[in-house]
């Protein structure tokens, strides 16, 4: 896993949640960007420590947004991942009982990229397909050159075929990878 959040003008993008961690990413959402509202959610894969907190920001009025594959990877995954969860007894109860899978749902599809405004900033969503899972996705903001690279530096070419999709902004000797 590969986290953090970008506060904009129009309000927070957050990649990847692990749900022990919610309730101090909430907290560090709050204490940067205020009353400001989360827009969106994205996941580097449809993996629990990327994924289980999509549902509890969609409450919120969040967008989930994500690759087609994915979606494919994490509708099956998904209610299998919150059994386990409610077995190991590590988070609040509450943010596992009657969870909807289609709250984890991606709103937003796409397949090879997507861009997100966020006024002040703008994050690039890009699927890199298979890394040590099939649907890796980075995020990446061109005008500053941070690249959240999520779990691409697993699986051999993943960070590599990372680096190059986001083009000369690698090259300039600028981007300063977000591990
Ligand atoms: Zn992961």
């Amino acid at each position: 896993m590969n986290t953090g959040f970008v506060v904009g003008e129009r309000g927070v993008f957050v990649f990847a949640c692990d749900l022990p961690d919610y309730d101090r990413r909430i907290e560090a959402i709050r204490s940067v960007a205020g009353g400001k509202p989360i827009r969106f959610i994205a996941n580097g894969h449809h993996a629990g420590d990327d994924t289980t907190c999509n549902d509890l920001f969609a409450e919120q009025g969040a967008i989930v947004v994500g690759s087609r594959e994915l979606a494919r990877q994490l509708l099956p995954y998904c209610p299998k991942r919150v059994q386990s969860e409610l077995k190991q007894d590590r988070v609040k109860r509450e943010y596992l009982e009657g969870k909807k899978v289609e709250m984890a749902m991606p709103a937003i599809t796409f397949d090879d990229r997507i861009t997100l405004e966020l006024g002040s900033h703008v994050v690039e969503l890009i699927s890199l397909g298979k890394t040590h899972t099939p649907d890796t996705t980075i995020a990446w903001l061109p005008k500053e050159k941070i690249l959240f690279a999520a779990d691409s530096r697993h699986g051999g070419t993943g960070l590599p075929r990372a680096v190059s999709e986001v083009g000369d902004g690698a090259s300039n000797g600028r981007r300063r990878p977000a591990f």
